[in-house]
């Protein structure tokens, strides 16, 4: 990928925009993580959890009856399986397990609707750490399931009432607070976003969704590859962890959907947010724009500087889809597969469908990134099932 993506590989490394006071705690971190990566027990022993805990590998379900509507062959990665719901628990899991292994007893973390929050309380209950998780006010308000899950878990929650008491304040409320407490706390970042190391780090975990996908395939497909994977794209984790199976194999063709009121790759202008340089959709004033979906998980108006890379390289498409094209996917997901996709998924559902009815015939993967169970609520609303 050295030679084949540049950016992408100058992106992903940069630590130019950090917080200067937090780069003695990103240089541990990065030494840390060399140390981590290179120690044979440690990585018997993460592969073990994934096994035995998180419940990898997940699946590849081969989804025929849509193939058969949509005129190609659809494959499904099944991460709506992963202990827990998502993918998220992929991350959370080799973070708070690094964090031990680097000897901290006590993890950080920010979380938006939640999701991020509920693995990484997860993880340090299963790791024997105390988790402290900040999520915006409204959010603990609106995601009230997922602050009980937290707590059942054992983490401490800390509602953070600051400006809109949303995602973007709980990320700066827990990178204050990792300002002040880094000697003794590891932070436990959420999406492939931020300085260096962290997109590096997050890829890592989650690269192990297209290592699963990639050798499954090979053999469902005798030996070949499907001509096109389709993953969201919020900050971009679940679409990096997927991507990075195929990126060194040109013929397969990368699609990042993301949710059309915040579609960073599609329409974004590269800019600094949360530490580092990315595509971001800002104003003409170059202040962080509004953004909108309804999926709290692509709700963001950045994306991680891997995927934004590859998209500057022209190894990396995008796609902008909107709330109803997702809603209608999700439905036809579930009527014909059996299958209830969270509502971030149902982007890169549709996306795919989109893909087929241009390339009748194709055969595409796509990245199941969470269930759909948390948006039920959402969906009753939107006068579903009545
Ligand atoms: C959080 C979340 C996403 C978006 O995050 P990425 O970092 O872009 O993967 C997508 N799908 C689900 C199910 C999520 O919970």
């Amino acid at each position: 990928m050295t030679t084949q993506a540049p950016y992408a590989q100058r992106m992903e490394l940069s630590q130019a925009f950090a917080p200067p006071l937090l780069k003695p705690a990103l240089e541990r971190l990065e030494k840390g993580f060399a140390a981590y990566r290179a120690d044979a027990g440690q990585t018997a022993e993460f592969a073990d959890l994934l096994r035995t805990f998180a419940g990898r590998p997940t699946p590849v379900t081969e989804a025929t009856n849509l193939s058969r509507k949509w005129k190609g062959r659809v494959f499904l990665k099944r991460e709506d399986l992963v202990h827990g719901g998502a993918h998220k628990l992929n991350n959370a899991l080799g973070q708070c397990h690094l964090a031990r292994f680097m000897g901290f007893s006590e993890v950080i973390a920010e979380t938006g609707a939640g999701q991020h929050g509920v693995a990484t309380a997860m993880a340090a209950a299963k790791l024997g750490l105390k988790a402290r998780v900040f999520q915006g006010k409204k959010d603990v308000d609106r995601q009230r399931p997922n602050a009980l899950r937290m707590r059942l878990f054992g983490a401490e929650l800390i509602p953070v009432t600051d400006g809109q008491a949303t995602l973007k304040e709980a990320v700066n409320a827990a990178m204050r607070e990792w300002v002040a407490t880094f000697r003794t706390t590891a932070y436990c970042l959420g999406s492939i976003v931020g300085p260096h190391p962290y997109p590096g780090l997050v890829r890592h975990f989650q690269s192990v969704i297209g290592q699963e996908a990639r050798e499954e395939m090979l053999k469902r497909l005798g030996g070949k590859h499907p001509d096109a994977v389709f993953a969201c794209v919020g900050g971009g984790s679940n679409a990096a962890g997927v991507f990075s199976g195929y990126v060194e194999d040109a013929s397969v063709r990368l699609v990042g959907c993301e949710a059309a009121g915040a579609a960073s790759l599609t329409h974004g202008t590269l800019g600094i947010l949360h530490g580092m340089e990315t595509l971001l959709l800002q104003t003409e004033e170059r202040q962080i724009a509004d953004t909108h979906s309804i999926s709290a998980g692509l709700d963001y108006p950045g994306v991680g500087p891997w995927l934004a890379g590859l998209k500057l390289d022209g190894r990396l498409e995008s796609a902008a889809i909107d709330d109803d094209a997702s809603l209608a996917a999700l439905v036809e997901l579930a009527r014909d597969e059996g299958v209830l996709c969270a509502l971030e998924s149902a982007h890169a559902v549709a996306g795919a469908k989109f893909f087929l009815q241009k390339n009748p015939g194709a055969t595409v993967l796509v990245n199941i990134s969470g269930r759909g169970d948390k948006d039920l609520d959402i969906l009753l609303q939107k006068g579903l099932g009545t």
